[in-house]
């Protein structure tokens, strides 16, 4: 079992304080929700988490299984277990998919691999990410496609819950994972979600605006963000009745920070 403690949380963008004191805790095999409405800091969460440079920690911790988090490099936060699938997922001239995540699946498996270092072998790798691929129904073909170029937003996202099959993360954060979808791939990155979840007992935190998402990954808990600050956590229920109530109800009961 691992945890991944939030306390106290703020980042600052430039000189702008974003998030404004962020309490959480994630346990292995949970599943959270993070909702809000536009603008509150749901990604700057996710991007600090993952170690983004452009957003500062100026108070507070995050600590994996009790290490601090904070001041780690994006790269060593990946090999100790957190994954980030961003909601816009870059592309990478020149680099194939089957490499790219053979040097990533690499380092997170032997995290004392220096650059250059050995790669996990291809025989063992190739098996695994057929498999992955098949069962996320990502044509074989992408392997040696570059990644992300020229790929739609949907293929963008299922490369992104490839990565995080193969990657088997401790804790993963889902930024919109499922945003400009359309159904069909809603539902194929929905169910790759629950599936590693349950397999993998891995630690979710899910941002999205739809519930289809959250529909095959019924929160364990749902937690509202609101001027940078979590103000409301709850249940599964809590999602629900945002999703069919929209955000008034939280801006009057918080006043202070709507
Ligand atoms: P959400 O994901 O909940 O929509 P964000 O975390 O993207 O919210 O943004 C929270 C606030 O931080 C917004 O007011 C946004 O304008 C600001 N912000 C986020 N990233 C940047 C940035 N790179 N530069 C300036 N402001 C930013
Ligand atoms: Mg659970
Ligand atoms: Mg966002």
């Amino acid at each position: 079992m691992s945890t991944l403690q939030i306390t106290d949380l703020h980042v600052s963008v430039g000189d702008t304080p974003i998030l404004r004191g962020v309490n959480l805790t994630l346990n292995s095999a949970e599943v959270h929700a993070l909702m809000g409405p536009n603008g509150s800091g749901k990604s700057t969460l996710a991007y600090a988490l993952a170690g983004h440079p452009g957003y500062t920690v100026t108070s507070g911790s995050v600590t994996l299984d009790g290490e601090e988090v904070v001041g780690m490099e994006a790269d060593q936060r990946a090999r100790k277990g957190l994954y980030l699938a961003f909601q816009y997922p870059v592309t990478i001239p020149g680099v194939k998919v089957a490499d790219f995540l053979r040097h990533a699946v690499s380092n997170v498996r032997n995290p004392d691999r220096k650059e250059g270092g050995e790669l996990i072998s291809m025989r063992e790798y190739r098996r695994e990410l057929y498999e992955r691929m098949d069962e996320l129904s990502v044509d074989r073909a992408f392997a040696r496609r570059y990644l992300n170029e020229g790929f739609s937003g949907g293929e963008k996202k299922r490369m992104e819950i490839l990565q995080m099959a193969m990657l088997r993360p401790r804790f993963a954060f889902l930024d919109e994972t499922d945003s400009g979808l359309d159904t069909d791939a809603v539902n194929v990155v929905s169910e790759g979600v629950a599936k590693l979840a349950a397999e993998q007992k891995m630690g979710v935190l899910i941002i999205t605006h739809h519930d289809r998402l959250l529909h095959y990954n019924t929160p364990d808990h749902t937690h509202v963000m609101l001027g940078g600050k979590i103000v409301e956590s709850g249940g599964a229920d809590l999602a629900a009745e945002l999703y069919t109530d929209g955000y008034a109800g939280v801006r009057d009961r918080h006043p202070e920070v709507a």
